[in-house]
């Protein structure tokens, strides 16, 4: 088959580009370079293999994250279509078993007439054919390489962190009670209560816990805010952690009938409930520290964790300098970037991308007017922040409500203004798409 578009990378912005381009009739070639080339985090050689958390951020529709899914199935997304087929319980969240849910889409992409999949790692493109660049948090060296070239940017790394995951059976459910916050949706959760005690000598041990060593450039290069560890949040102060990711707020212990001190909450990982991973837990401690001091936490003493939490790179473009809101590079208008690279954060959000990059590059070679969406739209409120942010430091955005313009009265109620803002949304996503 020759092709139309190429597209660099089969993670979650390059699966569902793939999709969106070739349901739009473009032949497309879709390379990825696992399981032949690995990164340091991917697993397995599936595409859109989630790297860490299995969750898809809220459903509601009174959520950024939910309005930005509602969107997304309006745009005929393989990512959410795969999420709702691959769902487990997760209150209201949606969470996914990520064997099923990289399955599915592994699936339909490899029954698709339209679609190639070629597995090779891509060193270097031609920017006077139509491409997607996807390569994502973890791109490549030699790619990285390429497109700092074509984009003039050299530095374009940052550090994020992963949190660990538990063989569910090796959980003290003596000790752990299974509860959403406030009891919304199912009770999906397990959760770890402690004492003050238990806080305090936990608190105490995380702090003279061993941490990975980080090269010298390593060091230098900051933190995305949204993602910090969990050593790096309890060196602020004793009671960060306790406000934070260990807050109890909305949880109470059948046993004691009270809310505990603090908490560690489990997320069921896989729809068998034989994994969980530990939320907001990412880390940088050395393994065997990972072990003996997450072993402090009740219900977890005896815990088998089948993946540590690890350190790991990101790469993105500076956007703003670079990029079309229709995801063109304006230099290079055969060139798309999508996902992450794109300085967006998140996997809904990176495969969001995609749906606007996928449609845009078929109507490219198909000779048609390219598709903006109105920052209204969450989607196109994200776009509008990568291509247009002008700020000094360009740092990747998740889906939220402050990246849509207010709404033109002032309403107080929060849950009301978010109802308001997504209604508005979703009539202009139809008014654009007509
Ligand atoms: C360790 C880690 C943890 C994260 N945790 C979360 C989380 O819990 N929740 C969340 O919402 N987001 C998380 N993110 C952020 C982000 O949402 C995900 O990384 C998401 O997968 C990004 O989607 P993507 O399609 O841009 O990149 P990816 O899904 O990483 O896809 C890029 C693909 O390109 C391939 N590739 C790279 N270079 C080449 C090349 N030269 N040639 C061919 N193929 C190549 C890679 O193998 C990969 O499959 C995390 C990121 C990382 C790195």
């Amino acid at each position: 088959m020759s092709a139309d578009i190429t597209i660099i990378g089969g993670g979650l912005a390059g699966s569902e580009a793939a999709w969106q381009a070739a349901n739009a009739g473009a032949r497309v070639r879709l390379f990825e370079m696992r399981p032949n080339v690995k990164t340091p985090v991917h697993q397995t050689g599936n595409l859109a293999e989630l790297v860490c958390s299995n969750s898809l951020k809220s459903n509601l529709l009174t959520n950024a994250a939910g309005l930005l899914k509602e969107e997304m199935r309006r745009l005929n997304s393989l990512i959410v279509m795969a999420g709702d087929a691959a769902s487990v319980p997760a209150g209201e969240a949606l969470a996914v078993d990520r064997d099923l849910f990289a399955g599915h889409i592994s699936h339909k992409l490899a029954g698709h007439p339209n679609v190639k999949i070629i597995r090779e790692e891509v060193g270097w493109f031609d920017e006077n054919a139509v491409h997607i660049i996807a390569t994502g948090p973890l791109t490549s060296d030699a790619l990285a390489q390429r497109i700092g070239q074509l984009t003039g940017q050299s530095q374009l790394f940052f550090y994020d962190a992963v949190a660990p995951t538990i063989d569910a059976s090796t959980v003290d459910r003596d000790k752990v009670f299974t509860a959403s916050r406030y009891d919304k949706g199912d009770a999906a959760y397990l959760n770890c209560p402690f004492t003050r005690d238990e806080y305090e000598a936990f608190y105490d041990a995380l702090l003279h816990a061993e941490l990975a060593p980080l090269h010298e450039h390593e060091a230098k290069t900051p933190y995305f805010e949204g993602c910090l560890p969990i050593e790096v949040l309890a060196a602020r102060g004793p009671k960060t952690l306790a406000y934070g990711p260990m807050k109890p707020v909305g949880l109470t212990d059948p046993r004691t009938g009270r809310r505990p001190w603090a908490v560690v909450q489990l997320r069921q990982e896989n729809r068998a409930a034989t994994l969980y991973s530990m939320v907001g837990f990412q880390t940088r401690m050395k393994w065997g520290d990972q072990k003996r001091v997450f072993r402090l936490i009740p219900g977890l003493e005896n815990a088998e964790f089948v993946r540590y939490g690890v350190i790991h790179r990101n790469t993105y473009i500076q956007s703003p300098q670079v990029l079309a809101d229709t995801l063109q590079m304006r230099a290079h208008p055969n060139v798309f970037f999508a996902g992450q690279i794109t300085g967006v954060e998140g996997y809904v959000e990176s495969a969001a991308t995609g749906i606007l990059a996928g449609r845009n590059a078929a109507r490219l070679v198909q000779g048609k007017s390219l598709l903006t969406l109105p920052d209204t739209t969450m989607l196109g409120a994200l776009v509008a922040y990568v291509a247009h942010y002008d700020g000094k430091d360009f740092q990747p955005m998740n889906s939220n409500w402050g990246i849509v313009p207010p709404l033109p009265e002032r309403v107080r109620d929060k849950k009301e203004k978010a109802r308001l803002l997504a209604e508005r949304g979703l009539a202009d996503l139809a008014r654009a798409l007509v």
